[in-house]
């Protein structure tokens, strides 16, 4: 059972962290579709729950000359709606694409997303393969932090008494990129496996894989092999021998066996690069 809880909505930053400042057991909401979900597993409430939704500082997505904005409370719809993300990051694209169902879509956040820090979440492995950066609001200061500092395990992120603000990614010309996963059910399942994978204008690659260890996983060698080769079936071969010797996924998991782990995240990285135009349907799996 819920206890009585306050639930208060502030329309600016200010009186947030004042909240925040007065109260010891409190929570910020955003969309709310991880949150309520853990405190009904918890059998609890907080005190005090502070709905951040009508912070207008924290929506929108802005492009200037260098970078993009994406602000905390932009939707998953948001992000698959807008016609910026679709014509220059197809990864971010194809991941709210295949983020849950409409409903959950259209409440979901991204910086919900973020600050819950799910191994298998759709936008991990994404923004880490975008060497994405967030900005992070406190009482007396914004600053700016690398993702993969700011999420830095499973359920963990670098925030005190402070808000996720934005997101940012560098804007690089000639940039292709890519994200696939597998799940068990289509739209209403966390991913088995993900990948995202960045094509750069040096044709250097990076990629990142999901739900295979405590944070969205790189592999340095891969992406060297990647960058450095001719993109044969023999590749591919030195690529899983690679992923079978240095992931270790949980053996615990009751989504999928490490063994069906290791097979898909090459399958993966074969199909994001099947989309980037990098192999052909000769190369299988
Ligand atoms: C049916 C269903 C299907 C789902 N499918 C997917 C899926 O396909 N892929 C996927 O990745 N996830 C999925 N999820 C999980 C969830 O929808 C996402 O992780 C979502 O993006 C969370 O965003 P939210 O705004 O709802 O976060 P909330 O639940 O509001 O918050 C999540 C956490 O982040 C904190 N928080 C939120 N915003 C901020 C902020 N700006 N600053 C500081 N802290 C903040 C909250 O305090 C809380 O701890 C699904 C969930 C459900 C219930």
């Amino acid at each position: 059972m819920f206890n009585p809880f306050v639930y208060k909505r502030p329309n600016n930053l200010e009186q947030v962290f004042t909240l925040l400042d007065q109260n010891e057991d409190v929570k910020i909401i955003a969309g709310g579709t991880d949150l309520l979900v853990k405190l009904r597993e918890a059998d609890r409430s907080p005190e005090l729950l502070v709905d951040i939704k009508d912070l207008e500082k924290l929506k929108g997505i802005k492009k200037n000359k260098n970078e993009i904005k994406i602000g905390a409370l932009t939707t998953i719809t948001e992000i698959k709606e807008s016609k910026l993300i679709k014509d220059e990051f197809d990864a971010l694209y194809q991941a709210a694409s295949q983020f849950g169902c409409y409903e959950i879509r259209n409440r979901a956040t991204i910086g919900g997303n973020v600050v819950h820090a799910s191994p298998g979440a759709e936008f991990g492995v994404v923004l880490f393969a975008l060497n994405a950066e967030v900005e992070v609001v406190g009482k007396r200061d914004v600053k700016r932090m690398p993702i993969k500092e700011f999420l830095y395990d499973v359920g963990s992120v670098k925030l005190n008494n402070e808000l996720l603000k934005s997101i940012i990614i560098k804007n690089k010309p000639d940039l292709k990129s890519s994200y696939h996963r597998i799940s068990r059910v289509k739209g209403m399942d966390l991913a088995l496996v993900n990948a995202a994978l960045v094509k750069d204008d040096k044709a250097q690659y990076t990629s990142y894989f999901g739900a295979v260890a405590r944070t969205p996983y790189n592999n340095n060698k891969v992406d060297e092999l990647l960058s450095q080769s001719n993109l044969n079936k023999a590749l591919f071969v030195k690529i899983q021998k690679i992923v079978d010797e240095s992931i270790s996924p949980r053996a615990t998991s009751l989504r999928a066996s490490p063994e069906y782990k290791k097979k898909m995240v090459v399958s993966l990285l074969k199909k994001c690069l099947r989309d980037i135009g990098e192999i052909g349907d000769d190369i299988d799996g």
